[in-house]
């Protein structure tokens, strides 16, 4: 059993925190975010994530998960500190490290025994020595001595849980060998394989291995786009592709592009770390740029369908940037929504889960609805943007008696062609064979 503070208790704090709680450490999840820290000791989750509430609940229970706005008495009370603050992208692309530097001084201000301190926020390298140096600068007691060690997330808003408790491998990266075991032996109640490796590395892999993911996808849209001019299916030719070994079926399904909180802020953070190296990662560029132009198709397709927007009242299904989570950050529909505004258009919007939190970011003409079928009354088009499992099995007889024009745009693909044939729709998607 060790003791843990885990500073941050955002997507990555709260799920990693109580996951290390239910294989039995002591875990006291802290935030400066005290309405956060609040609502949580009342048994309120701020996220949504599947599985997650009862999870805390239990580990609550048993007195092994503790919830504190008290950062420093945290601290002072643990073996090991994770930080997984947020690292969000400063207005110039690069990872904005206040966060990270302001626990770094925490840290220091409250070390008050040989602690190891985990880095699990998403960070340039070097942040590693950068943390030693600020650490050490505001230490209390500079004779009391500390490790510090990358171990990156992994885990995907929507399965978190299942991601954490089962997860591929634990990257691991230390300059001390003490540490980086410590931090391997925390992981083995987790049956995963450990990948220890130097500070500085770790730090990469993380960037690397979402840089290539997101590079996955948008050589799939690429795809996608010339499949539409040639006359081939881009779902059949991903399928053909995944079948090969070396390239995988995963991430290749083409639509309006990657959002959420990790993907646009992580390759523009990777493309500036190049930069500032000396390396021009054109490629990387490239795979923005095609993930920033895939969103304006939603609306390229809805003129080609309807002409102009202007007056029409149009339905969009899904807000989040993809199922399962309420997480609004870098959603496609954050572009997308305002953009049908500013044409003119009456926006109906509907998601199961993330119309509180997408509200404050979208203009406030947008009305919302708690069904599908109230959101598509009297609609000209329909718009997905998010395959959540009840708007991919809508009833779509349904949905042409409600609708004035039965015309979709899939920004998904989610929906099976065969459906849309039978029922007449007027059927736009990325990539996909038309059917009528
Ligand atoms: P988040 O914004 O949900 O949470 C960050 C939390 O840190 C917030 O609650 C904030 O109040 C708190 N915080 C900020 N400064 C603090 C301080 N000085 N002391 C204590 N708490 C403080 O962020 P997140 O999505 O959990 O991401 C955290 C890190 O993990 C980022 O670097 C991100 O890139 C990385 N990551 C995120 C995911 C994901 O899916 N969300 C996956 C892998 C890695």
């Amino acid at each position: 059993m060790q003791k843990i503070a885990v500073i941050g208790t955002g997507y990555v704090g709260l799920v990693s925190g109580t996951c290390f709680a239910e294989i039995g450490n002591r875990i006291i999840c802290c935030d400066v975010d005290e309405v956060k820290i609040n609502s949580l000791k009342r048994g309120v989750v701020p996220i949504y994530e599947p599985g997650l509430k009862e999870l805390i609940d239990k580990n609550t229970a048993a007195g092994r998960l503790l919830f504190s706005s008290n950062v420093g008495e945290a601290i002072e009370a643990s073996d090991i500190i994770y930080i997984a603050v947020g690292t969000p992208m400063s207005d110039t692309g690069e990872a904005d490290m206040r966060y990270v530097k302001d626990v770094a001084k925490k840290i220091g201000e409250h070390l008050n025994g040989y602690k190891v301190i985990v880095n699990k926020s998403t960070v340039p390298v070097g942040t590693g020595e950068l943390v030693r140096q600020i650490i050490s600068n505001h230490r209390k007691y500079p004779t009391v001595h500390f490790d510090v060690v990358s171990n990156p997330e992994f885990l995907r808003e929507g399965s978190a849980i299942s991601d954490c408790m089962n997860m591929d491998r634990a990257v691991i990266g230390s300059t001390s060998d003490k540490a980086a075991k410590l931090i391997a032996e925390l992981h083995a109640p987790f049956g995963t394989s450990i990948f220890q490796t130097d500070l500085e590395s770790a730090e990469m892999i993380k960037y690397a291995a979402n840089a290539f993911l997101a590079t996955k996808i948008s050589f799939i849209n690429a795809i996608a786009n010339i499949c539409e001019r040639v006359g081939a299916d881009v779902t059949r030719v991903s399928e053909g592709m995944g079948l090969d070994s070396r390239i995988g079926g995963k991430f290749l399904q083409a639509g309006i592009g990657y959002g959420g909180s990790c993907f646009p802020k992580d390759t523009f953070a990777l493309a500036h770390i190049a930069d500032q190296s000396g390396y021009d990662f054109e490629l990387l560029k490239a795979v923005i740029r095609t993930n920033d132009q895939q969103r304006l198709l939603v609306t390229d397709k809805l003129k080609q369908a309807i002409g102009s927007a202007d007056g029409k009242r149009i339905a969009v299904l899904g807000l989040a940037f993809k199922p399962n989570t309420d997480d609004m950050r870098y959603a496609p529909s954050l572009s997308i929504i305002p953009e049908l505004v500013e044409l003119g258009a009456s926006v109906r919007a509907f998601d199961p889960i993330a119309v509180e939190s997408a509200k404050p970011l979208l203009p406030e003409e947008v009305q919302y609805f708690n069904t599908i079928e109230e959101t598509l009354e009297g609609c000209d088009a329909c718009i997905i943007l998010t395959e959540w499992p009840e708007i991919v099995s809508m009833d779509l007889l349904k949905a042409k008696r409600l609708m004035k024009e039965t015309v979709l745009i899939d920004g998904r693909n989610c929906i099976p062609q065969q459906s849309i044939q039978q029922h007449g729709f007027t059927y736009h998607s990325i990539g996909r064979r038309p059917v009528n």
